[in-house]
């Protein structure tokens, strides 16, 4: 019988081929796993009338675990984003994406090795919008003026941003305890709550009574958004695991693989008590499709961090050991990763799949 079951969405733009590689490299990791493939996204959308069908939600849940591949977000019109809408109804609250720098890059700083604890379901991304010229945004702006004796201009659209004790403690707690589990020392808490007092400052408030519980155990630290940025450039080393509302931590973890090498090496997880979704840090790169170009890494990573989820941590040590040493040789690596991005020597998608597939076999068990 087939040890593992794993949902397989391949989703879009560049998704199928980076999702291709990286099936084949989990597969050549010698573990036993059946997948079972389903589809979202835009195509889906005209085929079946939603980009988002039952069947993949159905899939995740008899699997408990699945990969997937980028999937395109209209800007500001369409259909609404399938990559929130899932963390939403698996309820995976939690968003993981570690940025480590590998040998051989030339990179601003070496050794970089941070993790990215981003909560998932609230904030300005939850999705509750209101849009400009709207019935029911003039009912809301109409509202909002009587109970804050704000004025606010008529043609404006409005995003709300819900936050709550609740989720802000369960997302500190996973980052609590990842820093626990993996021997990190710090935690960072990053806010704005100096000028959002009721939504950051909930969050600043609730991550340290969560703090508290680890006293003595895992240090914990705080920073607004903004600086954070700029000592994120400056000084990488100081931080360890850092922990943020919705929108900072998509804006702060594509800094910090910024950090690393870029997008194509910066992998990711979704991770809820019941279910995981594991996708790169990166989207569907649409001007790359087709083209086998762009860097697998990021999702093959992706692969790694499935695998030690699943309980195959041999295999997942084994995996990272083999993107290490093909980055470290820098032969069969994708256009990103070369000095100048127009090398010629820069090899395809599915080039570099085979090079890390070939080192797996030189990985000793
Ligand atoms: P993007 O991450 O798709 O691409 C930005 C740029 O980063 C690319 O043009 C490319 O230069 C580089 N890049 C990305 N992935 C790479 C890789 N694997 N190898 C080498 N270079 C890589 O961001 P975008 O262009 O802002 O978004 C495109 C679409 O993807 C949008 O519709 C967006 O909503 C969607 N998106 C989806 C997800 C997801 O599925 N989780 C995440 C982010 C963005």
């Amino acid at each position: 019988m087939t040890k593992h079951k794993i949902t397989l969405i391949p989703g879009d733009g560049i998704g199928p081929e980076v999702s291709e590689a990286a099936r084949r490299c989990i597969e050549a990791t010698g573990i036993d796993v059946a997948w079972d493939v389903v589809e979202a996204g835009a195509a889906v959308l005209e085929r079946e009338g939603t980009p988002l069908p039952d069947t993949v939600i159905e899939s995740i849940k008899k699997n408990k675990v699945a990969i997937k591949g980028p999937i395109v977000t209209p800007v500001g019109k369409g259909f609404r984003s399938v990559n929130v809408a899932l963390r939403q109804k698996l309820n995976l609250y939690s968003c993981l994406r570690p940025c480590k720098s590998y040998e051989g890059l030339k990179l601003p700083y070496n050794n970089i090795d941070l993790v990215v604890v981003r909560e998932n379901t609230e904030d300005l991304y939850a999705g509750i919008e209101f849009e400009e010229g709207k019935d029911e945004t003039g009912e809301l702006i109409a509202v909002i003026e009587k109970l804050s004796s704000r004025k606010i201009p008529e043609d404006s659209g409005i995003s709300i941003k819900p936050m709550s004790v609740s989720a802000t403690k369960k997302i500190v707690k996973f980052a609590f305890e990842y820093a626990l589990k993996n021997g990190r020392k710090m935690v960072t808490a990053v806010h704005k709550a100096n000028i959002m007092k009721f939504t950051d400052g909930l969050f600043l408030k609730a991550a340290r009574e969560v703090a508290k519980e680890y006293e003595g155990r895992v240090e914990f630290s705080d920073n607004i958004v903004d600086n954070m940025c700029m000592q994120l450039v400056l000084r990488p080393y100081n931080f360890d695991v850092l922990v943020l509302p919705n929108l900072y931590g998509d804006i702060i973890s594509d800094l910090c693989a910024g950090l690393v090498g870029g997008l194509g090496l910066a992998p990711g997880a979704n991770i809820g008590d019941e279910y995981a979704v594991f996708e790169a840090t990166h989207g569907s790169a649409p001007k790359y499709t087709g083209l086998n170009k762009v860097n697998p890494i990021a999702m093959i990573l992706s692969g790694v961090l499935m695998l030690h989820h699943i309980g195959e941590d041999k295999a997942g040590v084994k995996l990272e050991e083999a993107v290490r040493l093909v980055i470290k040789e820098g032969k069969s690596v994708t256009y990103d990763l070369k000095e100048d991005r127009n090398d010629p020597a820069a090899v395809g998608t599915s080039q570099m799949a085979d090079a890390i597939i070939e080192k797996l076999g030189c990985v000793p068990n």
